[in-house]
């Protein structure tokens, strides 16, 4: 890499961080809290010491097989992308440069999933030991397929941009698969539920009845313009309590998940929507897709820098297929070390619409013993290690979430 194509890298890195940082700032409310955050309550005072051991202690199991399968894919990934290993395999390949970086991103992405598979085997039987999954061992498999097959689509557009665009634009192709590739984000976000969620779910209106029109009835009141609420077939999969808006302007939806209807009380299950009314209100979606586009901007600057540095020993291009490894290892570390910043930025998030639904609903004690059952049918660890719950929590702890009720 010349040092004029090291100033094109450089300056993508430099204004996708920017704007990153500029729309972070203003978009993410770092203060959701009128008051400010209360101490979260001990444990003992929502759990029972029975509840706390069960809960710890399937927490340690499903947090040992994940981080496992996540040291394992990452060990892999580096092997491939860091030695010759990976580079070896590709120059083997058959086909002009589109067919082998397909072939490549599917040999690794296969060989990566099968490594990791027995660590989600383990964490599915760990799910089913406690009555989490409802799956049988072959629909679940399904399901892996199902990812794997999505990612490897995903996966090879993307490396097909960059290296297409490297062959293309010798030196200014970070500039351009960085602004295709953020474009890629949000078309992406945009199209997910009506593409991706149909894929595992079928999705149903709430039926007419008192939840339904309680929830139109805040939706409306806030101002959130919302027709339907969608019901997810989860218990096919699942025993836990979930809901979540997707998708913005004409693909935007309210999801909750049948169990949650099924099984919770009306002000519960409406203390969980009001709070994903909140998301719709704030349009949390575009929020997290604009940040997702901009951090792939400085993502693609970054990786020109990077691949140009340990390019010119190796004397391998962007231009090249047989890039791919180093690609894929250098993204799956990125990835690790942003998801702090992204959970930071989601933990700020989901606090301002917990502190909505509060305000909305004015039913301090349903949001407490909606939290309560949340965590009780998940197993959730109410007190996690706190560099874990920093890293990887994309929500506040559930104390945390129930001290909220104090600020209110
Ligand atoms: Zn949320």
């Amino acid at each position: 890499m010349s040092p004029e194509d090291r100033r094109t890298a450089l300056a993508v890195t430099v204004v996708g961080g920017v704007v990153f940082v500029v729309l972070a700032v203003l978009l993410v409310p770092w203060d959701p809290v009128p008051g400010g955050v209360g101490n979260p309550p001990p444990a003992d005072s929502l759990f029972s010491a029975a509840q706390i051991a069960e809960a710890e202690e399937f927490s340690r199991w499903a947090r040992a097989w994940s981080w496992g399968s996540l040291a394992v894919s990452l060990a892999v990934a580096c092997w491939f992308g860091f030695s010759r290993t990976g580079r070896r395999l590709v120059v083997r390949m058959p086909g002009p440069w589109w067919a082998r970086v397909v072939l490549a991103v599917a040999t690794l992405a296969l060989i990566g999933r099968l490594v990791t598979l027995p660590f989600a085997l383990l964490l599915h039987d760990h799910q089913l030991d406690y009555g989490l999954s409802t799956q049988s061992r072959g629909d679940f498999l399904l399901d892996v397929a199902k990812t794997e097959a999505i990612g490897i689509v995903v996966t090879s557009l993307a490396l097909l941009v960059l290296v297409g665009c490297a062959r293309r634009w010798r030196r200014a192709w970070p500039a351009v698969a960085g602004g295709v590739l953020a474009t890629f984000v949000l078309i992406g976000s945009f199209v997910y539920p009506v593409l991706i969620e149909p894929l595992f779910n079928d999705f149903e209106p709430l039926p007419d009845g008192s939840l339904r029109s309680q929830i139109l009835a805040i939706a409306d009141a806030e101002g959130v313009g919302v027709d339907e609420v969608l019901v997810a077939d989860a218990s096919r999969r699942t025993t836990t309590l979930n809901a979540y808006v997707s998708g913005f302007g004409g693909t935007r939806r309210v999801v909750v998940y049948d169990n949650l209807v099924d099984d919770l009380p009306e002000d519960q299950a409406l203390s969980v929507v009001a709070h994903e009314l909140a998301h719709a209100r704030h349009r949390d979606v575009v929020t997290g897709s604009v940040l997702g586009a901009a951090g792939t901007v400085f993502g693609v600057g970054l990786l020109g820098l990077a691949v140009g540095a340990i390019g010119r020993r190796e004397h391998i291009t962007m231009a090249d297929p047989v890039v791919v490894p180093l690609v894929l290892a250098l993204v799956a570390v990125g990835g690790l070390l942003a998801a702090p910043v992204q959970n930071t930025i989601s933990r700020q998030i989901e606090t301002r619409a917990d502190v909505d639904a509060l305000r909305v609903t004015g039913d301090p004690e349903a949001f407490i013993e909606m939290q309560r059952q949340l965590a009780l049918r998940s197993f959730s660890d109410p007190t996690p290690p706190g560099w874990s719950q920093f890293w990887f929590g994309s929500h506040p702890t559930t104390l945390e979430r129930v001290a909220l009720t104090d600020a209110n």
